[in-house]
């Protein structure tokens, strides 16, 4: 990989303001430290969602590109795994300070093939960079046991290695951070990558993993394939002999396919899948904060997140107020494309997710739910639907139980608690909960019966590379962040001994 700070032909040039050239960008296959064209010598169109237009195209990855990428990840994998942790730790510092130092230009670069606002990509690039400086610190601290064992006779010693070569599947939503919090703790660990990112998002993964180059990961440890046929790529990259895990963040669906993939070949699986999060809002609450708390979990990305509120459940106290004050709010937020630092709600991704949201609105609308702001796609270029309440919500209407992934809130009527426990466990999924009352006693307790891997109590935003982000059910298997991240990349070795 280059480590030239010179603008060098079809890769990146000066990236320390917000100005991105979309004609130097990477565009191409990173194999084994080598930039270079699919093998099909194809490529694929991406989109700004903000006004349906081609931004650039990039290399189409085929079954060979996934193979060579494999093969590339694997000759790299025992230097990088017997690099000294404090190597491993400076390299991901680094990459740390360059991307907070292209913290505009990244930002930029999302906005334009994600379509998030500005503010929403800042945020993200500053979440995405702080997993580098959270497995910086992290790799140094990788630990084994000591113990006697139970009878006396002999140890037992506990080594952890890394895994080996794992494979990355990331989704459009979060471009950089679900790259970036599967990277970091997988390069911390010593295992070498192969990054297959999401379709619509593909630069800012193959910026993040020119970047890497830059803070000194060596050729052949992080590879990415961009491809328009993730299901032929990802097959390939999975049945490739080499290949010991798969980390996936992305839809239950596609999850739950891969996850019977791996099977075959008894693949480690980190899964990060969908989520139906119920906002819960008791009638103790604090409305001003229940409301802010709102506007990030229903807003952020435009509601594009696995994390977003997806169904609000109020307690008839509040109720009115709440519908009352959220419809000011969303109404009055400003829709545009992402890259206009007035926008304060971006498009969605694409035809199909406005498409989606249409139906599920028009379905809730069907079945007796009231419209109180919004409810109508928007007739400009582009992919826009814009921020919606929907009240009176009936309970069989599909908005209820699918995942929305745009900026709809509908709200749903609550008298007790029991009932409440009841209809937010209502659902296969189990990412997050948010729950908002003065009682943290009893929020707490609360917390207890609410079956997510997270919860948000009193919070809008649970996202935090130093937690262990993650789901129950259908929503996933495994911890990215945190301590726990780490681990998903190391395998234990039990070794006994007798002194
Ligand atoms: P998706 O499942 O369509 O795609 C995710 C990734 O899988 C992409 O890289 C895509 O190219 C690839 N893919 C698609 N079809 C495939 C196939 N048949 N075989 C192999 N790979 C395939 O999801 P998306 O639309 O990109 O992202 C939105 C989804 O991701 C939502 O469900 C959201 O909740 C979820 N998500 C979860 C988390 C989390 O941490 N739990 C975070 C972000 C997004």
């Amino acid at each position: 990989m280059t480590s030239s700070a010179e603008p060098v032909p079809g890769g990146t040039g000066v990236k320390e303001d917000a100005t991105v050239d979309l004609a130097t960008l990477r565009t191409d296959l990173l194999v084994g430290g080598t930039w270079r064209p699919s093998s099909t010598a194809r490529r694929f169109p991406v989109v700004n969602p903000s006004t349906g237009e081609t931004l650039t195209t990039v290399a189409d990855g085929g079954v060979d590109d996934a193979v060579a990428a494999v093969t590339a990840a694997h000759t790299a994998a025992a230097g990088w795994a017997t690099t000294p942790p404090r190597t491993r730790a400076e390299i991901l510092r680094h990459a740390f300070d360059l991307m907070t130092r292209r913290a505009e230009w990244f930002a930029t670069l999302i906005s334009l093939e994600n379509g998030k606002t500005l503010d929403d990509a800042r945020s993200e690039v500053a979440y995405a960079a702080e997993f580098f400086r959270w497995y910086a610190e992290e790799a140094v601290r990788i630990r084994g046991e000591l113990a006697l064992a139970p009878s006396g006779a002999n140890r037992m010693l506990v080594d952890y290695q890394p895994v080996g070569v794992a494979v990355l599947v990331t989704p459009w939503n979060f471009p950089a951070a679900m790259a970036t919090r599967k990277l970091a703790p997988a390069l911390a660990a010593g295992c070498t990558v192969v990054l297959k990112p999401a379709e619509e998002t593909p630069l800012t993964a193959l910026a993040v993993a020119e970047l890497l180059g830059e803070a000194g990961v060596p050729d052949g440890v992080v590879n990415v394939v961009t491809t328009s046929e993730p299901g032929a790529v990802v097959s390939a990259l999975l049945d490739a002999e080499p290949t010991r895990m798969l980390s996936f963040t992305g839809s239950t669906e596609v999850g739950r396919s891969l996850l019977r993939t791996a099977g075959d070949r008894v693949l480690r699986c980190a899964m990060e899948l969908g989520g139906n999060a119920p906002f819960i809002i008791l009638d103790d609450a604090d409305l001003d904060e229940a409301l802010e708390g709102a506007m990030i979990a229903k807003m952020r990305n435009g509601g594009q997140a696995c994390t977003a509120a997806n169904r609000f459940l109020v307690q008839a106290g509040v109720y009115e107020e709440f519908a009352q004050r959220l419809t000011d709010r969303l109404g009055r937020l400003v829709v545009g494309p992402g890259t206009d630092p007035r926008s304060q709600c971006g498009p969605l991704i694409d035809e199909r997710a406005v498409a989606k949201v249409e139906r599920l609105v028009d379905d809730a609308v069907d079945k007796g739910a009231r419209i109180l702001t919004g409810g109508r796609r928007l007739d400009r270029p582009g992919f826009f639907y814009p921020p919606t309440v929907l009240v009176d919500v009936p309970a069989d209407a599909a908005v209820l139980h699918e995942e929305v992934f745009g900026p709809v809130a509908p709200l749903v009527r609550f008298d007790d608690l029991d009932t409440m426990i009841a209809t937010a466990n209502d659902t296969a999924y189990g990412l997050v909960s948010y729950l908002y009352t003065r009682d943290v006693r009893r929020g707490l307790a609360l917390t207890r019966r609410l079956e997510a891997g997270m919860v948000g109590l009193n919070r809008g935003l649970v996202s935090d590379p130093a937690a262990p982000f993650g789901g129950v059910k259908q929503s996933g298997l495994g911890r990215e962040g945190s301590h726990e991240g780490l681990f998903e990349y190391l395998e234990a070795k039990y070794i006994a001994t007798s002194w």
